[in-house]
């Protein structure tokens, strides 16, 4: 059984905490790791570390960090696939979902490869007499991120290469439930050649970060996962201080509109439904069909599809769902389906009991449709994140769109339709941060940026890029006067460019 290691100043370390948390296969339910749950005196380490590469990785011109990024980039791509196997091992998504993960992450390597251009700043001459201001952006100094489990590898890619890209040393503490991938990924980076201390690992839980919260040594903290501890991270660390970026959970509605391509429409849902299990916080969980017609039609389509869905380990090739993440998590998402037939919903698929042979102990739970759900709602109300998509019928689309709008999370959005009008309006009024028309799942790419509204991001900045520069520089403004500009004799008034 692996134990897990700690990165501090490019060296693999054993923790010494006396606390640890096993690792999971959640195809099987055996344990396949220890994880350490470190110390504030790691995690102090690992600032004392970041603090000292700190200077000279600020100081290398972009270019020349450039070149590590490159080099990075490149053992990522060759990577990928041992990378995406050992995400489907601890995570339990299937391969290729995994592989996509992986490779979405690298994109934003692929971004930050370029980051120099975004560094420039700007130049005005002669703003006064024989007077020229600047202005760029440097590095805000030792970062950390905080990521959940669901994108073990893609989370932290989203963050790390931006701020280091930027001149800036970063310190990472994963999710304590499947930690092996960001291992891997370190390996390469230490390959790729960077300076010891650049990237720094801790393991951990709260107690690591509480410790990132307060340490008065870092400065800005990235951190995405549930919305009630993104609040308190974003409470706790601008308290602190710092500059913080807190992604936080969802709950995504696709508008069905009646002249959709029902067949499409349906496609769209399972993918976005069902995928990783409904683990995304970009997964499609409550569908919106317009007009009792457009709902039957939906239902009818969509129940066939779901009792066809091919759920096994990620080990086998043909599936399309794997398992959940964690026992207790299969138990909490069973517990939001039975609380969603106590309060009157329509169970159409039922996919509490799935068993699948060989794995008896793995955390299968079978992809659930509940038709008829209402805003008052248990299941409506809260992210079960899990395989249980909701239908809430809606009678006009005004409708769908106050639905949608008066709910707490802003996170991804979907409206599927032919009517160009109905989509320009939709991307108008909707109160949420992403959104697609008749795009289920409208992650950004890698050179815009990611974020939801409302209870889904706390803080000014989204994720990654331009917005992600952004939050790891600070903007300095510089203006200048040369002797021969300076007129002789002291002058008391404010300076303007009226003198
Ligand atoms: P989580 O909030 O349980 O954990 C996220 C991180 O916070 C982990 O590193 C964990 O160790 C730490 N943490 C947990 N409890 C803590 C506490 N009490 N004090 C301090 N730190 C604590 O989230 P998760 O279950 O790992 O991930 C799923 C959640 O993440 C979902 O809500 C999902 O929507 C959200 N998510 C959001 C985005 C986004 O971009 N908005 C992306 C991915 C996941």
């Amino acid at each position: 059984m692996q134990t897990i290691m700690n990165a501090i100043g490019g060296v693999l370390t054993k923790s010494t905490s006396p606390r640890t948390q096993p690792v999971f296969n959640p195809a099987t339910g055996e344990q396949s790791g220890i994880l350490p749950l470190s110390t504030k005196a790691e995690l102090d380490a690992a600032v004392a570390a970041a603090k000292l590469a700190l200077p000279a990785w600020a100081d290398m011109p972009p270019l020349r960090r450039t070149r590590f990024m490159f080099r990075f980039k490149q053992l990522l791509d060759e990577n990928t696939d041992r990378i995406a196997k050992a995400i489907s091992a601890e995570h339990g998504k299937t391969h290729a979902d995994a592989v996509g993960e992986v490779q979405r992450g690298i994109e934003v390597v692929d971004f930050a490869c370029g980051i120099a251009h975004l560094l420039k700043g700007e130049f005005s001459r002669h703003v006064g007499p024989g007077i020229d201001t600047h202005s760029d952006r440097q590095p805000v100094g030792v970062c950390a991120g905080i990521t959940p489990f669901n994108f073990p590898a893609m989370v932290p890619l989203w963050m790390y290469p931006v701020a280091i890209a930027c001149g800036n040393t970063f310190i990472l503490k994963p999710s304590e439930r499947d930690p092996s991938a960001v291992m891997i990924v370190f390996e390469l980076f230490k390959q790729a050649g960077f300076p010891d201390g650049v990237l720094n690992v801790v393991h951990g839980d709260k107690e690591v970060v509480d410790a990132i919260l307060t340490h008065p040594d870092i400065k800005a903290v990235s951190f995405v996962g549930s919305t009630p501890i993104a609040e308190y991270v974003y409470r706790t660390g601008t308290y602190h201080g710092k500059r913080v970026q807190a992604l936080g959970g969802a709950k995504n509605h696709m508008i069905v509109m009646p002249d959709a391509d029902m067949d499409k429409a349906a496609d769209a849902l399972m993918g976005a439904g069902y995928g990783s299990a409904g683990e995304r916080c970009m997964a499609i969980s409550v569908a919106v069909p317009v007009g009792e017609e457009t709902a039957n039609k939906l239902v009818e389509t969509l129940a066939p599809r779901i009792r066809q869905l091919k759920i096994a380990p990620a080990t086998d090739p043909e599936a399309e769902m794997g398992p959940l993440v964690t026992k207790q998590h299969q138990q909490k998402v069973l517990g939001y389906i039975d609380q969603g037939v106590k309060e009157g919903a329509e169970l159409v698929v039922d996919g509490r009991g799935f068993k699948l042979q060989g794995y008896e102990n793995g955390y299968f739970v079978g992809g659930t449709l509940f038709d008829r759900v209402t805003s008052d709602m248990t299941i409506y109300r809260e992210e079960i994140f899990g395989p249980v998509l909701s239908v809430v019928r809606s009678p006009n689309y005004d409708h769908a769109v106050k639905l949608i709008n008066q709910h707490e999370y802003g996170n991804g959005t979907a409206i599927f339709t032919r009517d160009g009008d109905a989509a320009r309006s939709f991307a108008d009024r909707i109160e949420v941060g992403m959104v697609g028309i008749n795009v289920p799942i409208p992650v950004p790419v890698a050179y815009h940026s990611f974020g939801g509204w409302k209870r889904s991001l706390f803080g000014d900045h989204a994720i990654y890029g331009p917005e992600g520069v952004h939050f790891y520089t600070r903007l300095k403004t510089v203006t200048t006067r040369w002797p021969d500009g300076i007129k002789s004799g002291a002058v008391f008034t404010f300076p303007s460019t009226q003198h």
